[in-house]
């Protein structure tokens, strides 16, 4: 650990915090041999949400059944309903082998929208799309022919690849009267008390969509992941691997493109080295007992892991961090999102002076060196263990699928932001698959995590252009 330099006014606290960041280390640092088991675990885990029985992983048929050839045509909507933000895009198609135009606006989803009423959900995002319809077209009727896919990304059964009956809300979302039933008709009946011609193509998930307009730019993509305010995966199945889809009779190779939602990997709670803090999330969170793997990972809750850990050790533990100072900012829950951690990671000043500003300006405390390397360390700490966690999944989905050499798609705010991520990841890919050491640094993984394609516009609009040949050609 780096020495300490007193810095004069912190007669009354500890110089050294080291029993504390022990304490951490143990907490939420996870071993190969732990990963390996996760990962053995997970991919039971898989086959089961494939059974007729089902499992806690959905493992949901998306009737996405296919790839892209590159040779996909025309000029698409795309509606992009994430954690946070609503994007509309339209995307064209070139003739140009896997080329595309795109413009797009973004929106921020208002927070009490999401524990609001479903009507006042659909209402705001049909808005959304009448007012970048009338930014970008004189006149409606021009907008009528144009398909549109929508990417809702909350677990949903799809009988058909126009539906989604929505299985529960994920990510902080809890609107009442919404789970169970189809969402499609809601949104529909939005646009049409608007008068917006429009006809809704597909409905897709974020990971399906990752997967495709990935898939459309390099051949050796197989899985599509988003590391963001929430997690999940998604690759592609054959039907004859899919027992819950037996009784339909279609072709055992047919593709089948899976969503795995495997945020709800482990949620009763057999393998993963949950801690006290992940345990008081799940039960403070609007759904206990649901998304155990994703409240471990994604970007909506590692702030939240951080803020718990810093205020036990404040309470409890000999109360030795933040001795005397106002913690009441601290307490309050949800107040730290994961750019502040991101900022944290990102500060290599020797003195962490960032660290000290940020606390200042956030939370009015003033952290004392030892409460800085103990600050940095735990953001380290959080950041990892979430890498590695997400590694145990992609590591399952290859093994199941055999896949000894790919690429991964990867998309979302922490894959993108969070420093060290990819790196994280890769290092445990390598730990739980026995890859040995690296022999020249830039030298490429057999299975790599890259940036992906945009999966929610792209991929949308590739997944509509899809199901509409599918659909001229009468298969399905
Ligand atoms: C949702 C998934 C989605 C993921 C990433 C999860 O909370 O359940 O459908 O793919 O977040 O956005
Ligand atoms: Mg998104």
């Amino acid at each position: 650990p780096p020495s300490e330099k007193g810095s004069g006014s912190d007669a009354d606290v500890p110089k050294d915090l080291a029993k504390e960041i022990k304490y951490i280390e143990e907490l939420f640092t996870v071993d190969t041999a732990k990963l390996k088991q996760i990962t053995d675990h997970f991919v039971k885990e898989l086959e089961k949400g494939l059974s007729v029985e089902g499992g806690s992983i959905p493992m949901n048929p998306t009737w996405v059944m296919g790839f892209p050839t590159g040779h996909e045509t025309g000029t698409f909507l795309a509606l992009d309903m994430g954690g946070t933000n609503l994007r509309v895009c339209q995307v064209t198609l070139t003739d140009q082998q896997s080329e595309f135009d795109i413009i797009q606006s973004k929106y921020r989803i208002p927070p009490p929208l999401k524990t609001g009423t479903a009507e006042e959900l659909f209402e705001y995002i049909a808005d959304c799309l009448l007012q970048f319809i009338q930014t970008h077209h004189d006149d409606l009727s021009q907008i009528g022919r144009m398909p549109l896919g929508f990417t809702f990304s909350y677990p949903a059964t799809q009988n058909y690849i126009d539906e989604g009956i929505l299985q529960r809300w994920t990510k902080g979302f809890d609107i009442e009267g919404v789970e169970g039933k189809n969402v499609v008709p809601m949104f529909e009946a939005a646009l049409a008390r608007r008068g917006v011609p429009i006809r809704l193509a597909a409905l897709i998930n974020d990971t399906t969509g990752t997967l495709i307009a990935s898939a459309y730019t390099d051949p050796k993509m197989k899985i599509g992941c988003i590391f963001g305010t929430g997690c999940n995966a998604a690759y592609m199945e054959d039907c004859g691997s899919i027992p819950k889809l037996a009784h339909l009779n279609l072709p055992p190779e047919t593709p089948m493109a899976i969503n795995c939602e495997w945020g709800a990997f482990d949620n009763e709670h057999k393998v993963l080295p949950r801690t006290p803090y992940d345990i008081t999330i799940d039960e403070d969170s609007p759904r206990p007992g649901q998304q155990a793997f994703e409240k471990m990972i994604a970007g909506l809750y590692l702030g939240e892991i951080f803020r718990l850990t810093l205020v036990d050790l404040h309470d409890n533990h000999d109360r030795r961090v933040f001795v005397g100072q106002d913690i009441t900012k601290l307490r309050k829950p949800y107040t730290l999102d994961t750019s502040f951690l991101s900022a944290i990671e990102e500060d290599s000043d020797e003195n962490l002076s960032d660290i000290a500003g940020l606390f200042q300006n956030k939370l009015n405390i003033t952290p004392n060196k030892a409460e800085r390397i103990l600050i940095k360390r735990l953001a380290e700490l959080i950041g990892t263990r979430a890498a590695r966690l997400s590694a145990c999944g992609v590591a399952a989905i290859c093994k199941k699928k055999g896949y000894k050499e790919c690429h991964v798609g990867a998309d979302g705010s922490v894959f993108n932001k969070y420093p060290h991520f990819k790196e994280r990841g890769a290092q445990a890919l390598r730990e739980i698959l026995d890859w040995g050491e690296k022999k020249d640094p830039k030298e490429e993984d057999p299975i790599e995590i890259l940036a992906a394609e945009d999966g929610s516009g792209v991929g949308a609009a590739l997944i509509a252009a899809l199901t509409l040949e599918r659909v001229q050609k009468g298969n399905l």
